[in-house]
């Protein structure tokens, strides 16, 4: 019988950890198949406190997992393929194995959506990116466009246009799923030049990593190349919440919604990071809500242990 099981390994499940297990409630993570979360993927950080110069990503995380094992926490490499929290205490399984748990804290993240190009794995960090917040810097001067038609896209090109020379933003349709104040503020940006209907086809790379792409026009079929030093996939985020429904309540788009910080609607089941975060999506975010998730866990246990 596990006091606290927390299922993930980015930010959020990390922190948690530390804090169970600094207040002595040897939680159990389970790490799924990827261990480390979405900062795994990236190159530098730059933006978490506490590294003046920046840190890798993995690094980053094998930090903040060294951090939780030195305090007991234990960490499965393992994947949490079902879940029934209908009675306490909680049950889910692992690799058809059965565990037991007075909390759980999730924190499963979500995965960012891409286009799904050829080559696309070799070239993400290297030209393709799917978060402007993190990796935006690194194409300060450089010509970048941007693939999306809803918030997270306006969003992405508008910041990318204080870093870069030009930024392009191609979506598929004419019409844009965004807010009307996002995609007017994208229209009188004079360093956004928007293409619509336009769809990317295929990266543009030599050894060096991104040069270009070929885009298509969604209604004519006319195709060409476009001279971009790097693509940013702003094409929404998919949460990994589908075990864990009934119980927990979740938004249009799959994030569990929460309330009083981290709480689900099963008391003793809470939610933290990218999977409870729709709007801020950040490490620093995500490691706070986690904090947040280990602290209410262990209140719900002092409180249902007398
Ligand atoms: P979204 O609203 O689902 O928009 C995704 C966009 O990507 C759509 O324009 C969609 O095109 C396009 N797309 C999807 N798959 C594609 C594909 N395979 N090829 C080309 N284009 C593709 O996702 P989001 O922009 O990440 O926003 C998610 C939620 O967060 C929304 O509720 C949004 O309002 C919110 N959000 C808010 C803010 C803010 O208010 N500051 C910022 C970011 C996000 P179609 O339109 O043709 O389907």
């Amino acid at each position: 019988m596990h006091d606290v099981v927390i299922i993930g390994t980015g930010p959020a499940g990390l922190t948690a950890a530390i804090y169970a297990a600094r207040a002595n409630l040897n939680p159990t993570i389970y790490a799924g198949s990827m261990h480390g979360g979405q900062l795994t993927t990236t190159t530098e950080v730059e933006n978490f406190p506490g590294f003046e110069h920046g840190i890798m990503g993995p690094k980053l995380m094998s930090e903040m997992t060294s951090q939780a094992e030195r305090f007991g926490t234990k960490i499965l490499y393992e994947t949490i393929t079902k879940v029934d929290f209908s009675k306490r205490p909680f049950t889910l399984w692992a690799d058809g194995k059965e565990i037991k748990a007075k909390t759980v804290i999730i924190a499963t993240g979500a995965t960012a959506k891409t286009l799904g190009l050829p080559g696309e794995a070799e070239l993400m960090g290297r030209g393709l990116s799917t978060c402007a917040t993190c990796d935006g810097f690194f194409y300060r001067n450089k010509v970048v466009a941007v693939s999306g038609g809803g918030d997270s896209a306006m969003e992405e090109a508008n910041y990318l246009s204080k870093l870069c020379s030009k930024v392009y933003l191609l979506h598929r349709r004419s019409d844009f799923r965004a807010s009307k104040i996002m995609v007017d503020r994208v229209l009188n940006n004079p360093k956004i030049k928007v293409l619509t209907p336009w769809v990317v086809k295929q990266p543009i790379a030599d050894n060096t990593g991104l040069t270009g792409l070929v885009i298509q026009n969604a209604e004519t079929g006319a195709s060409e190349d476009l001279k971009v030093d790097g693509l940013f996939m702003a094409i929404g985020h998919k949460p990994n919440s589908e075990i864990f429904l009934p119980w927990v309540d979740v938004d249009g788009h799959g994030y569990i919604k929460t309330t009083n910080h981290t709480a689900t609607k099963t008391p003793g089941i809470f939610a933290a990071g990218d999977i409870a975060d729709p709007t801020f999506k950040q490490a620093i975010t995500a490691a706070g809500l986690g904090c947040q998730a280990a602290i209410q866990a262990q209140r719900y246990l002092e409180e249902h242990e007398h």
